[in-house]
């Protein structure tokens, strides 16, 4: 099988010959390639030739392609440093919500950084499209845009307090179309996927995530996610108590990460979603010892793997300086303990 074979199997609820890997790693692979990140997140040559020489010598099944900050195109200023993630400096909608009826949807083609996260996937997808999973990601979803336009503080105040119900709902209705204007030409460009990051619990109740988020992400998904592109919902945090509506989604990728009940996911996912994750970052990081990462994924495979569903990563983005050699770990971990027998048990049961 190819790493794009076996995606797509693991996505179509078959059983692949081994549990494919994906690795969140747009910020590590300009650091790995020595390159300075903040001029290479704004240039779609440099995250194409980054993500490239990393898949040489890791050789993971799925390149999750993004620079970070869609904000910028819709106004917001943008600060780059070259030792950590792009921040939303300015926000677009400091002075009020009332300022939403003036955005336009910016035209991914022609606006940055979008326009060289489409030339990064129309790059990769030129050299392994057709062997390797591409998912070019809309990100953010609905509630994360709208909290970067509008700033953090504001936006919880603005949904605490729900004074302008309309005004919330048309910002939302807004970040949904700016994503969805991204998400196509990103299939257009060679994708095989792609993903929105929603608020989840760890920022908004339960409630307020089905009232508010999850109607949009929905439409996102619904808009855009079919057969041949499948869209990723990925929520960090404890999505436990949401997984239910995640699913509901229709989303065919839900990412988690471990705070979640992994065996609780595992039923709620059966046979509806693909779970990709949940291998913590943070261990990724700061294990000093292999072993560690190895059975951190060892024991998640067995969890997650057996009847297929699952495609192993990191369960969120990995800091820029996790340690190359444990990022080989997980990904050799998924290699030597992921295969599987054609009726979905695990060669190797941990
Ligand atoms: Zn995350």
């Amino acid at each position: 099988m190819t790493s794009l074979e076996r995606c797509q199997a693991a996505i179509r609820h078959q059983i692949p010959d081994r549990v494919p890997v994906d690795l969140h790693n747009f910020l590590v692979t300009l650091h790995y390639a020595g390159l300075p990140m903040a001029p290479a997140l704004q240039d779609g040559d440099l995250l194409a030739e980054a993500q490239l020489k990393f898949w040489r010598d890791f050789g993971q099944d799925m390149l999750l392609v993004e620079n970070g900050v869609v904000a910028q195109a819709c106004g917001c200023g943008v600060e780059y440093f070259d030792d950590g993630p792009p921040q939303v400096a300015e926000h677009v909608l400091a002075g009020g919500l009332e300022g939403i009826g003036r955005l336009e949807v910016p035209d991914s083609f022609t606006t940055p950084p979008m326009d060289q996260v489409l030339k990064a996937v129309r790059l990769l997808s030129r050299e392994l499209g057709d062997r390797v999973f591409i998912v070019g990601r809309a990100d953010q979803g609905p509630g994360a845009l709208a909290m970067a336009l509008r700033g953090y503080e504001r936006f919880v105040l603005d949904l605490a307090t729900f004074e302008k119900p309309e005004l919330i709902h048309q910002l939302l209705d807004f970040c949904v179309r700016v994503q969805v204007r991204y998400a196509l030409p990103l299939r257009e460009a060679g994708a095989h996927g792609t993903a929105t990051g929603g608020l989840g619990v760890s920022l908004l109740s339960p409630d307020l995530y089905r009232r508010v988020e999850q109607p949009y992400e929905r439409r996102f998904i619904q808009t855009v996610s079919c057969p041949d592109f499948a869209a990723a919902l990925h929520i960090c945090g404890d999505a436990t108590p949401i997984l239910g509506e995640m699913v509901a989604t229709g989303a065919p990728i839900l990412e988690l990460d471990c705070k979640t009940d992994l065996r609780r996911a595992k039923e709620t996912l059966r046979g509806k979603a693909t779970l990709l994750g949940p291998v913590n970052p943070e261990l990724l990081w700061l294990a000093s010892e292999p072993q560690e990462v190895e059975d951190a994924a060892h024991e998640a495979l067995g969890i997650l793997a057996p009847g297929g569903g699952l495609i192993l990563g990191p369960g969120c983005a990995l800091g820029y300086n996790t340690p190359p050699d444990n990022i080989r770990t997980m990904v050799e971990t998924a290699w030597k303990y992921g295969a599987y027998h054609p009726d979905g048990r695990l060669k190797h049961q941990p």
